[in-house]
């Protein structure tokens, strides 16, 4: 997912075991020219790896890697390197070490191939939070009031930045933002069906941006810090208007 320089020319590596859950690791000599990793550590790179646990040790000793699906191409365009970027950003911080998290890897993999077959898009980053917010159990249901239970429906919900919760109209505080019925519904689709239906609905891009947003300061909420790939995504994003 990530990596980070270390000494002369290793990398310390953060990466996720479909069966292990997510793992830190040393490749030794991995910055150096012709290193044997080659360029199967890069972001998001899908990959068999081999590596060897120490006891005494944290972090693990990763001996070879060898690449099944490189995302390198994915990065040449700027805001879909943003994109992953975010994505690697949010699963490093949601996942705690060593938690089995197959489901959390498929959606990765998933996310990743949509970004290169459909660009940067709103709907597939709102797929991806919301379903990240689903599977760590901080997502709250989207048709009812948190507070008195009232359904929501045909009335929008009210959310903050620090809640995980939506609030009807009467219960919500004054400083609650609105967020629409479209965009509650394109949070059911995509909670209820595949990323494909998903696109396949095609929903605008102002709903798909709030389910975005909505999704996001969730999981901020859970971290209890703003993601640092999220302001360049949302600067870069407004700055290219339509994606
Ligand atoms: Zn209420």
């Amino acid at each position: 997912m990530r990596t980070y320089p270390l000494g002369e020319g290793d990398r310390l590596v953060s990466f996720l075991d479909r069966h292990y859950g997510r793992i830190r690791g040393v490749a030794r000599g991995a910055r150096l020219p012709k290193s044997r990793f080659g360029s199967t550590l890069e972001m998001l790179a899908y990959i068999r790896i081999w590596y060897f646990e120490r006891e005494t040790r944290e972090l693990v000793r990763i001996n070879q890697s060898e690449l099944i699906e490189s995302f390198m191409d994915v990065q040449r365009d700027y805001t879909s390197s943003v994109a992953l970027a975010l994505i690697s950003e949010i699963t490093d911080a949601v996942l705690g070490e060593r938690e089995a998290a197959d489901p959390q890897f498929r959606l990765i993999l998933l996310t990743a191939r949509a970004i290169r077959a459909n660009g940067p898009s709103q709907v597939v980053l709102a797929y991806f939070c919301l379903w990240t917010a689903r599977l760590g159990g901080w997502l709250g249901p989207l048709d009812r009031c948190s507070r008195c239970g009232k359904t929501l429906h045909p009335e929008t919900g009210f959310h903050a930045p620090g809640f995980a919760e939506l609030y009807c109209a009467n219960c919500r505080d004054d400083w609650m933002r609105p967020i629409s019925k479209e965009a509650l519904s394109v949070g059911k689709t995509a909670l209820s069906g595949t990323l494909d239906r998903l696109l396949k609905d095609n929903p605008p891009i102002g709903p798909a941006r709030e389910t975005l947003s909505f999704a996001l300061d969730i999981l901020e909420h859970h971290i209890e810090r703003k993601l640092i790939s999220r302001k360049t995504f949302e600067t870069g994003e407004s700055g290219l208007g339509e994606i």
